[in-house]
């Protein structure tokens, strides 16, 4: 779908000209996501407004909607887990060149451009937890009783058993 160069962007053109960008992803396109999912369906949607911040600098909040569907860590099935996500973004040259009281996301640009399918994937990434699992214990297909945690081996052939 997206090609890399046509997702990137120039960070001060689009700042100078507040330029709002929106844009949907297949999560399949995301490379980084890839091991958190239980399956590549859905999509993210994406928001960008793009701002001039102090000393000319180019900046952006950044906003995502999804649902993915990740691998519970408890009991190893999928569930979708609908995020949502917002972030402001400064951009920046190198590391070097941020300014060190920025209250904003550091965000390094390529040669002074961006591929707004990257900046989508790191703020979705962003907003997944840590670990993953089902969010209450009724919808969890198997959460850990007190039997499993004094069997371990016993939990650890099912998980074999599922690979
Ligand atoms: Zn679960």
């Amino acid at each position: 779908m997206a090609s890399g160069s046509t997702d990137r962007v120039d960070c001060a053109r689009l700042a100078e000209d507040a330029a709002v960008l929106e844009r949907v992803y297949a999560l399949s396109e995301l490379p980084r996501l890839q091991d958190l999912l239980a399956d590549a369906r859905g999509s993210v949607r994406a928001r960008f407004a793009f701002s001039k911040l102090e000393a000319g600098r180019a900046g952006a909040m950044v906003a995502v909607q999804a649902a993915p569907r990740l691998v519970c860590q408890r009991c190893l099935q999928g569930f979708e887990l609908p995020v949502t996500s917002d972030s402001e973004i400064e951009f920046a040259m190198s590391e070097a060149d941020t300014s060190v009281d920025s209250p904003r996301e550091i965000y390094l640009m390529d040669e002074g451009s961006v591929s707004l399918r990257d900046l989508a994937e790191e703020e979705l990434l962003l907003a997944l937890p840590a670990i993953a699992s089902c969010s209450t214990p009724e919808a969890c297909g198997r959460a850990p009783s007190s039997e499993e945690r004094q069997r371990p081996f016993s939990v650890l052939q099912d998980l074999l058993k599922k690979t």
